[in-house]
């Protein structure tokens, strides 16, 4: 008996994709990390963007990384790392992205009490005011940094369009290259990574426009959907349905568009707002807020319309669909970047894996 709700991952297709976009970046001398994040470090899914030409892996969660630790290749941490981490970061991660001194410091004294060299990037905030140095106080931290035993700056790095919504342009990320070359001459230090950014920088990849001395980006949501988000296009040559859900109808009923009586705050405090339709053929399918952001699913099926959910229920028009639904039936969705990341949290959701 199959279970549901359930997401499969195709795992050829996400080799599939992590192949096309090494291509990209190989022939830009770019180094693509992949970022596990999105399916909370997933074994299976991270053997697949190695085989397809990943040259590191990266997580913003330790656990993840952790899962990850008998894959023998680089690995990052990408979120600055928290005081209360320290040990763990410098057994399983071989990078750490940081920006505050105090955490440098603790990182050197567990570096050398672990007899092990570890290696941190510098992150800039180039202007999205998530993390990194101001540019102004960056020459400051590597020179109290160099002074460390234990701790080697293998290079800079910058991350855009998080918070602040701020694009990878050619000017900000020159910027970051003219950063580079200022700290490199003042102090005398070869850098081997100047990372240009996330997802976000691959329209300006596909353009050719990336500055020469970029040299890595770290990938997480262009090769789990293939999409070019900053334009909002697809990728040429990428999967778009590597990942997609299944979820099994337990209600099937003809009932009214608006409901019946006064309307208050639902269950999650928002007042509702209806359309008359009339009355409309209504799928409940088991699946519901806790799992998967409704507006962040697209059914299979185009004459499906996703009308609401609560915490475990998602209800469907579907009045206009070609198909005759019956309860039990399985009914599909494609999932846009923060449901593949949902679904892979909720622990209600089953993963089955396509090869
Ligand atoms: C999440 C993250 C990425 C990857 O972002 P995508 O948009 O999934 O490509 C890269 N760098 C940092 C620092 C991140 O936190």
């Amino acid at each position: 008996m199959n279970s549901y709700p359930k997401v499969t991952v195709n795992l050829n297709k996400i080799k599939h994709n992590t192949q096309i976009l090494a291509q990209i970046c190989n022939a830009n001398n770019i180094d693509l990390v992949a970022v596990t994040k999105v399916f909370c470090g997933n074994h299976e899914i991270a053997k697949a963007v190695v085989e397809g030409g990943a040259k590191m892996l990266a997580d913003s969660r330790l656990k993840n990384l952790i899962k990850l630790k008998d894959i023998d290749i680089p690995k990052i941490y990408l979120r600055l790392p928290m005081m209360c981490e320290i040990d763990e970061v410098i057994k399983y991660a071989d990078i750490s992205f940081n920006s505050e001194i105090t955490i440098i410091e603790k990182l050197s004294e567990c570096a050398v009490s672990q007899n092990k060299i570890h290696d941190i990037v510098l992150m800039v905030d180039m202007g999205d005011l998530r993390e990194g140095l101001w540019p102004t106080d960056i020459f400051d931290t590597v020179e109290k940094t160099l002074k460390l035993s234990g701790i080697r700056i293998v290079g800079i790095g910058t991350n855009l369009g998080c918070y602040g919504g701020v694009l990878h342009t050619e000017d900000n990320l020159e910027k970051l290259c003219s950063i580079s070359r200022s700290i490199r001459e003042k102090f005398d230090i070869d850098f081997q990574i100047i990372s240009g950014g996330n997802s976000g920088i691959i329209y300006l990849l596909l353009d050719s426009k990336v500055p020469k001395e970029i040299n890595n980006i770290r990938v997480g949501g262009a090769i789990v959907h293939g999409y070019n988000m900053t334009e909002g296009k697809p990728i040429e040559n990428m999967y778009h349905d590597v990942f997609t859900l299944e979820a099994q109808i337990i209600e099937l009923k003809k009932k009214p568009s608006i409901p019946i009586g006064e309307i208050g705050l639902d269950a999650f405090g928002n007042k509702p707002f209806f359309e008359n339709k009339g009355v409309r053929n209504r799928a409940i399918i088991s699946i519901g807020k806790q799992d998967i952001y409704p507006d962040r699913i697209i059914p299979t099926d185009k004459d499906i319309l996703i009308i609401g959910a609560s915490s475990d229920h998602l209800i469907l028009d579907v009045t206009d669909s070609k198909t005759e639904y019956k309860v039990g039936d399985v009914v599909s969705f494609y999932l846009k970047y923060p449901a593949i990341l949902q679904s892979f949290t909720s622990e209600y959701v089953l993963k089955e894996f396509l090869k």
